[in-house]
């Protein structure tokens, strides 16, 4: 592994592929066209940084953008300032700020469509909005009585720019899954209630639902950064993320001594074990422990998995090297955490969590790294 652009003293270092993330989009695209493809990019871009993300997609021709909250507005619309810009957390707190931001609210209730309303009668314009429809995941949205009742009091749209008419799957992940087709033909039942507007149902995963899930515009953010949930078969995306850390130590443990906090991991022969400079401050969740006779996280050691050893701290753990092959394991030598071998998909399920959970608490004090960019 390339770590030469590390600064010497860099104890952890995260590597950001944005010729990677681009060709992800690209091929989203291609997959869905004449479908529109935005980006969603939450959470700063789900932990990979908005502020290299955004503009290498805006560069790539991405013209749509999803954020959760107000606050990602801000910076999304300094960076790209022509396009345009949902907030999926709806209509918080004072609507002239999002009218200054350019931020179109995403409303999922009879209550915010009637106060994003009365704002744009009471400055005399018509407001964008995109209104999203629960169609089973009973999270954001409205529900089939309030697009009734919506119907029912056309003068609360007149004053809207409807852009957007959205809901979201519950199982995309499952190709088989019933609530998929329940969630579509319920779309498709609310939007006939609605003004026309453009639609958009599918996330990362439900455009791998195939073209009747496509809509107007999907809505990928996890599959640009890598992702591959869908367990339908892999999708037309590679990874992005590399981790890894320094190895800080490397000790022999003998039979029977234990390594770690609450002494959990013990050495049933002489070890060989490395600590290194990453712990659960750096997203190694604290739940990729092993004690004995536990499988808990692994790293990539001189291109040889390892198993975590004990108890993952706050800034270091500790993996059982005794196995990797010819050159011992020296002080300073890297230890990979998410790469090649090792995905983010992989990293989650050792702790018991999915890979959107490992992007989304890259650590903030490693050393980062973006490659591939400004082309
Ligand atoms: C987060 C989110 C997305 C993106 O989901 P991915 O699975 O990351 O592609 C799309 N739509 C809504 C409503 C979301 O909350």
């Amino acid at each position: 592994m390339r770590h030469h652009d590390a600064p010497a003293h860099a104890t952890g270092i995260i590597t950001i592929d944005l010729a990677t993330l681009v060709s992800n989009w690209r091929a989203l695209a291609a997959r869905v066209a004449p479908a529109e493809c935005a980006a969603v990019v939450k959470a700063d871009a789900y932990g990979l940084g908005a502020a290299k993300v955004v503009p290498a997609l805006a560069a790539a021709g991405c013209r749509t953008f999803f954020v959760a909250t107000f606050d990602e507005t801000r910076e999304v619309r300094a960076l790209a300032p022509d396009a345009d810009l949902f907030v999926l957390d709806g209509l918080v707190g004072a609507g002239s700020d999002y009218v200054a931001a350019r931020a179109v609210p995403v409303l999922s209730s009879l209550d915010a469509v009637t106060q994003w309303s009365a704002h744009a009668r009471a400055h005399g314009q018509r407001l964008a909005a995109a209104l999203q429809v629960d169609t089973g995941l009973n999270r954001l949205g409205l529900e089939p009585s309030e697009i009734v009742a919506l119907r029912e009091a056309p003068e609360l749209l007149k004053t809207l720019d409807l852009k957007l008419a959205m809901s979201h799957l519950a199982c995309a992940d499952d190709p088989g899954h019933p609530m998929n087709e329940a969630q579509r033909q319920r779309f498709d039942e609310a939007r006939r209630l609605l003004p026309q507007a453009r639609a958009s149902l599918a996330a990362s995963d439900g455009l791998m639902l195939g073209p009747v899930f496509h809509y107007d515009l999907v809505r990928p953010g996890y599959a640009l950064y890598g992702g591959q949930a869908f367990r339908g078969g892999p999708t037309p995306v590679l990874p992005v993320v590399r981790m890894a850390a320094r190895i800080l130590q490397v000790r022999d443990v003998a039979t029977g001594g234990s390594v770690g906090y609450s002494a959990t991991w013990t050495a049933k022969t002489q070890r060989r074990i490395a600590t290194i400079a990453a712990g659960y401050a750096d997203g190694l969740f604290r739940t990729s422990s092993a004690a004995d006779g536990e499988t808990g996280g692994q790293a990539i050691v001189r291109g040889q998995r390892v198993p975590f050893a004990g108890r993952v701290s706050m800034d270091l753990v500790t993996l059982d090297v005794t196995d990797v092959p010819g050159e011992p394991v020296h002080r300073g030598d890297w230890a990979e955490l998410i790469g090649p071998g090792l995905s983010i998909e992989d990293v989650g399920r050792s702790a018991k969590t999915i890979g959107y959970e490992v992007l989304t608490s890259l650590s903030r004090r490693f050393h980062r790294v973006y490659v591939g960019g400004g082309g």
